[in-house]
């Protein structure tokens, strides 16, 4: 039964959740681009054009056996769950010199929502963490998270908040901190906190701002957002109808790593009640610009990660024939972006999901979690 529940969920769409073998992964390419563009792997269509965002109570329960296999594709390559001491290795892992200018890959180390969890991350170029790095964002949680980040050895390590990191949405916190905490905390303390030691270069808090860095040859822009759709009123929550806009509008048209708290709308966004928690404006951005990873985390119960293959913008190689309004959506707004990716790494990087297998779990100082999400990409 295993196998077919999971056929459900990998052949709905052009998105896949898993790609065991070779000969998938030589197929996607041309599934990718003969399938609309629909991109929740679940049997509910998805489109911006339903209005209600309470989906139907999904009829496929997340389950973590999800996660054991790998994607794999010509462009990208997902781990979900491995041995902590032993990663998988890279794909380039038989090149020489992987580690620096003749490396053709790039390993992204994703994590979010740790909520003052500490625990071992494996090596990497980049180590992304999408928000939510503490419970409410007192001082006394911010500094051993941010000094465990600050330790590890990634030559790049982006970071961004959550809407559980209070103190850092300073004006936010000056007029509602009380709510939240008994004795106040005075947020420029913390905020320091998200200066990089001197002298290190690889320690980046983006907080609606851009970042490029450099690894090898490769140059990537970066941009995060700590924000999130309003929901009870947390920080850096924003207006769906009045707000969604602008801050979606300030993602930089090149951008090439996105880190967003809150997910896109019908992207890993389902919470367990059945509702798609993420921001439609965000996913009309996201497949405008295409990055080449997008982060997010805040809905705990949906992770996971999706290798959207979008479909071709030059007809030579088009072999699009079905239709569907997503797949119209996508190829009516072309070319206003530098270049067009052919992919799209969505990763639901929550650490601590709302479904429970101790199996895959292993314990950091404040309960189980899972591992990191690792994302390894050829560079462009
Ligand atoms: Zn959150």
């Amino acid at each position: 039964m295993k196998s077919s529940l999971k056929a459900l969920k990998t052949l709905t769409g052009s998105a896949f959740r898993s790609h065991s073998s070779q000969a998938n992964a030589r197929n996607s390419s041309a599934q990718g681009a003969s399938r609309n563009i629909s991109i929740r792997a679940s049997p509910t269509n998805l489109n911006d054009t339903v209005p209600d965002p309470i989906a139907p109570e999904p009829t496929i329960s997340m389950d973590a056996e999800d996660f054991l296999e790998p994607i794999i594709t010509r462009d990208a390559v997902v781990h979900f769950a491995y041995d902590v001491n032993n990663p998988p290795p890279r794909p380039d892992a038989d090149a020489a010199n992987t580690q620096a200018e003749g490396s053709s890959w790039t390993r992204f180390v994703c994590i979010s929502d740790t909520h003052c969890n500490m625990f071992k991350v494996p090596d990497g170029d980049v180590l992304l963490h999408a928000g939510d790095l503490t419970h409410s964002g007192r001082f006394k949680q911010m500094k051993p998270t941010i000094d465990w980040i600050k330790q590890q050895m990634h030559p790049h390590k982006i970071i961004i908040a959550g809407n559980h990191d209070l103190t850092l949405d300073h004006d936010w916190y000056l007029e509602h901190g009380d709510g939240w905490h008994r004795t106040l905390e005075n947020p420029p303390d913390i905020r320091k906190l998200m200066e990089p030691r001197e002298g290190d270069t690889t320690f980046h808090y983006l907080q609606y701002e851009s970042l490029e860095i450099m690894h090898g040859n490769t140059r990537w822009k970066a941009f995060g957002s700590p924000g999130s759709p309003w929901f009870g009123g947390w920080a850096f929550n924003y207006d769906r109808e009045t707000e969604a806009q602008g801050i979606t509008d300030q993602i930089p048209e090149d951008v090439d790593i996105l880190l967003t708290h809150g997910p896109p709308r019908g992207i890993l966004d389902l919470t367990s009640r059945g509702v798609l928690a993420g921001c439609a404006a965000l996913k009309s951005r996201v497949e405008q610009l295409r990055p080449a990873i997008h982060i997010f985390g805040h809905i705990h119960e949906d992770r996971g990660a999706i290798v959207q293959e979008w479909p071709d913008s030059d007809a030579t190689n088009t072999t699009t024939t079905a239709t569907g309004s997503g797949d119209e959506a996508t190829q009516e707004n072309p070319s206003t972006r530098r270049k067009q990716r052919k992919f799209t790494v969505f990763v639901n990087a929550a650490v601590q999901p709302g479904f429970q297998n101790k199996s895959l779990m292993t314990p950091g100082t404040s309960g189980y979690h899972y591992p990191a999400i690792i994302v390894d990409i050829r560079n462009q």
